[in-house]
């Protein structure tokens, strides 16, 4: 496919900042709304529809998520109900949770999802039970395994592009990553893409397109609020320095470097961008 034709995935995983990444026992605050309606004004300039994974703590809490973002065009998919890691789960414990993002999205849009995205990219080899159950809860596709060596994260043996799990009909869209020096290298989304120089993460985006493949590209809401964290701590929740750090150091970069995103690449749902929708024929060649 003409590099310039592929359309690659733009992924917002719907959570907000204190609850999903410092501690579910924090509130869900209304700033998820406001950054919500900022990312949607700029999706929106740009025409491009993107993927959301919601959790369904957070669109229970509030409901209004949904709605803003159906009414806009854009796809849900499900990010579970608690935002609780896969490999801490039980079978049985993932099962509930999955079912319960589901009922969620379902009572407030009236659509199933159809793909999912495991919280903090939690499934590994620890926890390849998930697929199957994904499938038994009626989910198509998954985009929740990194390619890489992470701390967290990772399953760096993984295949890099779109397949099928061999425990299960569920079709796996990894989070892309740049193959340098025999290493598989993280860059679209996240920490990365704030942290990185722009000119490294064009050239990646590039650089996968280039050998025929679509890119995932992945973010939150929450990165589009520049003076959250330090707002945060001055009403006093305790944010180390660590996590001031790595989450929010150069958020000012993310709508300057989404811009110009938008403007170099093609960008869609990722149903759309695997042909899911179109009753289960792939687009994408699947290994
Ligand atoms: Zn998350």
């Amino acid at each position: 496919m003409p590099e310039d034709k592929i359309v690659n995935c733009m992924t917002i995983d719907l959570e907000d900042w204190l609850h999903g990444a410092v501690s579910t026992s924090y509130p869900i605050t209304t700033r998820v709304i406001h950054n919500v309606e900022r990312l949607l004004r700029l999706l929106e300039r740009y025409r491009v529809r993107a993927t959301f994974f919601a959790l369904g703590k957070v669109c229970e809490k509030f409901p209004i998520l949904l709605n803003m973002i159906t009414t806009a065009g854009h796809e849900i998919g499900s990010h579970g109900y608690a935002h609780e890691p896969v490999f801490m789960l039980t079978p049985e414990a993932f099962r509930d949770d999955i079912r319960r993002s589901i009922d969620v999205i379902v009572s407030q849009t009236g659509t199933a999802p159809k793909g999912y995205r495991a919280p903090g990219f939690s499934i590994d080899q620890r926890c390849l039970w998930a697929g199957p159950i994904l499938t038994e809860c009626g989910l198509a596709y998954s985009s929740s395994i990194f390619p890489i060596r992470g701390k967290r994260y990772g399953m760096p043996d993984a295949p890099r592009w779109p397949h099928r799990w061999k425990e299960c009909d569920l079709v796996e869209f990894p989070l892309t990553t740049v193959r340098i020096l025999g290493k598989n290298l993280p860059m679209c989304g996240g920490g990365y893409f704030r942290l990185l120089p722009w000119p490294i993460l064009s050239w990646a985006i590039g650089k996968v397109n280039r050998e025929g493949h679509p890119a995932v590209v992945y973010m939150h809401p929450y990165e589009m609020d520049v003076y959250e964290v330090n707002n945060l701590k001055r009403q006093g929740y305790p944010i180390s320095m660590k996590k001031r750090f790595m989450q929010s150091l150069f958020r000012s970069r993310i709508h300057g470097r989404l811009n110009r995103m938008f403007q170099l690449y093609r960008f869609g749902p990722m149903a759309e961008v695997l042909g899911i929708e179109r009753s289960q024929e792939r687009r994408l060649v699947l290994s």
